[in-house]
């Protein structure tokens, strides 16, 4: 079983409720192929992320000369993510990360109240080119920007950095980090073990 499993739940659970919400507001959202105004240049992944992606690419090496041939061309003058090619498509769609499959649906984000000095939740389109008659929506179709750092935040627990790094979600960045696969291998197999006895654990109680 992959350690990246729990990760690669939660980014199965984000499509279904992507897809509820899209099929709810049919009229608000313009996500469609070909589209990448949410393909920011400069996003990045937090360590579960990148050692998910990194995986990836190590398995399909073609795939991955692609895309670092593709970031070289630099399609669309570094405006766009570097896994975007000519066409307009992600090379890597199938296994995105989460930012990639939340994006162009409403966001709960935390903002701080300058005046109060308070934090408070507000809902936000996360796509200028969606919902731009207004966010009315039902209480919950939205993706809870805290929520998903905080499962993310749990899944990176497995790897005991005090600071742990960031990545540019980028090909080149990415593949010069295969050496992170063998540097966390420790914490891969205990979180290994870990993912096997919890699953052991409830096919037990079930
Ligand atoms: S990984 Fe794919 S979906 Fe995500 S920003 Fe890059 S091109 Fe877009």
């Amino acid at each position: 079983m992959s350690i990246f499993l729990p990760y690669e739940n939660l980014k199965a659970r984000i499509d279904e409720k992507f897809d509820q919400i899209s099929s709810k507001y049919p009229k608000a959202f313009h996500c469609q192929s070909g589209c990448h105004q949410c393909c920011h240049p400069d996003l990045t992944l937090s360590l579960i992320e990148a050692l998910a992606l990194i995986d990836r690419l190590k398995q399909d090496e073609a795939l991955a000369l692609a895309c670092v041939e593709n970031e070289k061309q630099n399609p669309f003058q570094s405006s766009r993510c570097a896994f975007l090619n000519p066409h307009g498509q992600c090379m890597i769609y199938e296994f995105r990360p989460t930012v990639c499959r939340t994006h162009g649906a409403p966001l709960l984000v935390e903002i701080e109240d300058q005046r109060s000095k308070k934090s408070q939740e507000i809902v936000q389109s996360s796509c200028e080119l969606n919902f731009t008659q207004g966010l009315k929506i039902q209480v919950g179709d939205w993706f809870n920007q805290h929520t998903l750092a905080t499962m993310i935040g749990l899944f990176n627990q497995y790897f005991e950095e005090e600071v742990q790094p960031r990545f540019a979600l980028k090909p080149s960045v990415l593949i010069a980090q295969q050496d992170l696969l063998i540097k966390y291998e420790e914490a891969i197999l205990r979180a290994k073990e870990e993912i096997e006895e919890a699953k052991k654990a409830n096919q037990e109680k079930g």
